[in-house]
């Protein structure tokens, strides 16, 4: 999968991962999680990138099952459904003050603090808007 989906965001770093490289995991996306990715990146993190206006780096776009499982993810993972990306930036906790702030759409915001990422989700209906700080 190539090419960009937004200015700052590529179907490449929503959907690489070296874990499935390494492993020989094809972690290739249906349609609909294309679709999910597509709005993830589009109504969510775009509009949070030009409000931030610093880089942010994808650690963790789409996950197949296998992929997901592999790294330890939960079984119903919102990365399997491609709603979800780990968003690093220098500080995390910056990002979720500018997401906070930004009346953007989200279904979860999860901090690691000590990881130092954003996990940020967007589903089609049903959004929760709802944070969550793990001191992990
Ligand atoms: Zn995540």
């Amino acid at each position: 999968m190539k090419g960009k989906i937004t200015t700052h965001f590529s179907w490449e770093e929503m959907i690489r991962s070296r874990t499935a490289e390494a492993n020989g995991i094809e972690n290739r996306p249906g349609t609909s999680e294309m679709v999910a990715l597509e709005r993830l990146v589009v109504e969510l993190l775009q509009p949070l990138r030009d409000t931030y206006g610093k880089p942010i780096r994808i650690s963790s776009g789409y996950r197949c099952a296998e992929l997901n499982r592999l790294v330890g993810g939960v079984a119903s993972s919102q990365h399997t459904k491609g709603e979800a990306a780990d968003c690093v930036t220098r500080d995390a906790g910056e990002l979720l003050r500018v997401l906070k702030d930004s009346g953007l759409l989200f279904d979860q915001a999860i901090w690691y603090t000590k990881r130092n990422f954003l996990h940020l989700s967007l589903r089609k209906a049903g959004n929760r808007k709802q944070f969550i700080v793990y001191n992990t």
